[in-house]
């Protein structure tokens, strides 16, 4: 099998497939209170269009596809794109990323489907601060989606929030009891400037030093470093002892991991993202809809990703930081 390989000789094994620019939450750290998501149906990527992208990337050594959004679970038919990136066998790890909002009817059959394991943002507990912050989302709902994805069987379970100073960083404690109530893992993420919503929540940030003091002071010796290895990703990770939950932090801005970044993401348009933070893109629908052959899109995306950047500026140069909304590019 191929594999993709960037100039940095990292080697990229994990797609985030953001299948619609759509979300039913708008919260204040990902997009604007006024942003609409207009993309006309034709310009969006049918599931068969994905499924062919995704079959390309896994021949050349793509093995982790992330379903994201926007909202995914608010795209028609969801399970249909489920199941047939489940059926790609060369595709092991097959996660999605939600609010949880519509997960709890859907939970079992995307289980069945091939969605192993599932990441929930969830950044409040408390009903009314939920509500405000996401712009007019149910706590309830994802509560109960959460437990719908606990009984599923999809493992693990990853709580994401992302901590803001003085507007929900009085709940760190509180969350962390939440995930070992039900047996399921927390991270704890630093707001990034993304967009302008994103750029706008940095008065806000909250740094992963202080939310480290906050968790060892409530885990007093009770934390037990996870490799980064074994994280497979950007979190610094710990098990808690004597419970079946880990907690971290995922903290872009505080440090800079892009030396092991493996990752490129797909917006529901069609554009290859080659970093989080910048906005280099081609449009691998344009490709898809020009009947190339596949060998020819495959030369494609390798050159293109020759092209990733060495690191995102979010800490160094505010000034080439991503305009595009998170919600657009998936997370
Ligand atoms: N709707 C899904 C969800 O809620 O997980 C998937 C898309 S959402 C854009 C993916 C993740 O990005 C969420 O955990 C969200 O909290 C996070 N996110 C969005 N904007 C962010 C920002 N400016 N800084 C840090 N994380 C952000």
């Amino acid at each position: 099998m191929q594999q993709l390989t960037d100039s940095f000789n990292r080697q990229i094994t994990y797609l985030r497939v953001s299948v619609t620019d759509h979300c039913n939450y708008r919260c204040h750290y990902c997009r604007d209170e006024d942003h609409i998501s207009s993309t006309a149906r034709a310009d969006l990527l049918s599931y068969e269009e994905m499924t062919k992208i995704v079959q390309l990337f896994s021949q050349l050594g793509i093995t982790k596809v992330r379903l994201t959004g926007g909202e995914p679970l608010l795209r028609k038919d969801i399970l249909s794109l489920a199941t047939q990136l489940g059926n790609i066998p060369t595709i092991t790890d097959l996660p999605l990323s939600t609010n949880a909002h519509l997960l709890a009817p859907l939970a079992q059959q995307l289980k069945q489907a091939g969605i192993n394991r599932a990441n929930i943002s969830i950044d409040s507990l408390k009903p009314e601060k939920f509500a405000q912050i996401t712009r007019g989302g149910q706590l309830s709902n994802v509560i109960q989606g959460i437990d719908a994805a606990i009984a599923s069987g999809m493992s693990p379970i990853k709580l994401n929030m992302v901590v803001m100073r003085n507007v929900n960083d009085d709940e760190i404690e509180a969350m962390i009891d939440f995930a070992i109530s039900r047996n399921i893992d927390i991270r704890f993420i630093e707001t990034m400037p993304i967009g302008s919503a994103g750029v706008d929540t940095i008065d806000h940030h909250y740094s992963e030093a202080d939310i480290l003091n906050r968790i060892r002071a409530h885990l007093p010796n009770q934390l037990s470093p996870i490799k980064a290895k074994q994280t497979s990703g950007p979190a610094k990770s710990y098990l808690i002892t004597n419970t079946h939950s880990s907690v971290g932090t995922i903290s872009a801005v505080s440090n800079n991991f892009c030396a092991d970044c493996n990752r490129i993401r797909l917006t529901a348009k069609g554009q290859l993202i080659l970093c989080l933070g910048q906005e280099n893109s081609i449009s691998l629908r344009d490709a898809i809809r020009s009947n190339m052959n596949d060998n020819a899109i495959k030369i494609m995306i390798i050159n293109a990703i020759t092209h990733k950047p060495k690191q995102h500026e979010f800490n160094t140069n505010m000034g080439n930081i991503n305009h595009v909304q998170m919600v657009e590019i998936g997370g």
